[in-house]
């Protein structure tokens, strides 16, 4: 018997959580079985941890789109017995039992080697979140951008991606701006590396004017809707825009003028399906380009008990930073 956190239905389609005891049986079908060690907690896990969001397809349900731990089974020759492992993406704890629990089951090609140089723990710390900040600073990077260039905008700045954005950054060399609802964090903000603060309401509206002053050489969206509106219009002459969320809407009331006369990049950022070999890429730049200091700084850990509430808290923008989840706690 293991411990796991099921999302089941009740007939009048409501959705509740509950901690229950699973055996290996009940697992999905997979090549791997792993003994999963941390899970961590992102804005996903908190739509499929309450209603699902139209991501869960099938309840019961296992929540955690994240988890790290060590190899028990594989019939696949890639991973033995002993190998630590990380997954993230691939639509597991969406639509395949995630890592809220003491053990998954998993296709083997889901699966990276866990980076050399990392724990479990610390990779879980970074998560999803972490790898799709670090893969949207490697889309930056790619489009030219360094430190010279000016200043970084990073918006949602204390949630999970932003807060490890603001840290890669930072210790990258670049002047970090940290846009952010939430004043009273700025010595955090300014803990990870940020220089300067950018209330939310500043940038909350879309401008009147479809260029602004040439404000950043590059940003970090995770918001989307109005702000990164506004943002592209203060992008300098050939900047890049990396956007990986929507926290603050789907919606993108845009004008195209800074595509056409500032050459304005918007750089679309995936995490989900990314292959294997750049999600390779973006482990090892974790591993040398965030700070492990700052790792321990963002993070705190819950048990799969606490998971029903910070589920709640991460999609009302209460949760700062990352947080871990130890199902063996
Ligand atoms: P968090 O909830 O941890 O962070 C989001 C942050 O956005 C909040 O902490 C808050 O920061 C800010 N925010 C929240 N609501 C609003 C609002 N209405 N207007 C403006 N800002 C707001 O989530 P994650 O960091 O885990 O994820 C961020 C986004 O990225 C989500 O939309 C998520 O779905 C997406 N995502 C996409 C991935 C991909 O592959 N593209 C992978 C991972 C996440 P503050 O209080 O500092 O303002």
């Amino acid at each position: 018997m293991f411990k796991a956190l099921v999302v089941e239905k009740d007939p009048d389609g409501k959705t509740f959580a509950k901690v229950s005891d699973l055996t290996e049986d009940d697992l999905p079908p997979g090549e791997v079985t792993v003994a999963v060690e941390y899970s961590s907690l992102n804005y996903k896990d908190g739509l499929c941890l309450g209603s699902g969001g139209g991501l869960v397809r099938e309840y019961p349900h296992v929540p955690g789109i994240d988890l790290a731990g060590t190899v028990e089974t594989s019939s696949d020759p890639r991973y033995k017995p002993g190998d630590k492992v990380v997954l993230t993406g691939w639509r597991v704890g969406e639509i395949h039992w995630g890592g809220y629990a003491q053990k998954a089951r998993l296709k083997a090609s889901w699966l990276v080697p866990l980076q050399d140089g990392l724990t479990t723990r610390q990779a879980m710390a970074v998560g999803t979140a972490g790898l799709t900040a670090m893969l949207a600073v490697l889309a930056l990077e790619k489009q030219g951008l360094t430190p010279e260039a000016g200043p970084v905008l990073v918006t949602g700045a204390s949630g999970g991606v932003g807060s490890v954005a603001t840290s890669i950054l930072s210790n990258l060399g670049y002047e970090v701006a940290a846009v952010t609802g939430r004043p009273e964090g700025a010595d955090y903000l300014r803990s990870l590396g940020a220089s300067e603060i950018v209330p939310r309401d500043e940038l909350a509206e879309v401008s009147e004017r479809p260029l602004e002053k040439e404000r950043w050489a590059g940003c970090v969206d995770a918001v989307g809707g109005p702000m990164l509106a506004r943002i592209l219009g203060q992008i300098k002459y050939g900047g890049s825009v990396a956007s990986i969320g929507l926290a603050g809407g789907a919606d993108l009331p845009a004008r195209v003028i800074p595509f056409l006369l500032r050459g304005v990049n918007l750089l679309g950022i995936d995490s989900v399906m990314q292959p294997y070999d750049s999600r390779v890429e973006a482990w090892r730049r974790v591993a040398t380009d965030l700070p492990l200091s700052r790792l321990e700084e963002i993070s705190t850990v819950a048990s799969l008990e606490d998971l029903p509430a910070l589920g709640e808290a991460i999609l009302a923008g209460r949760v700062k930073g990352r947080v871990l989840v130890d199902p063996n706690q």
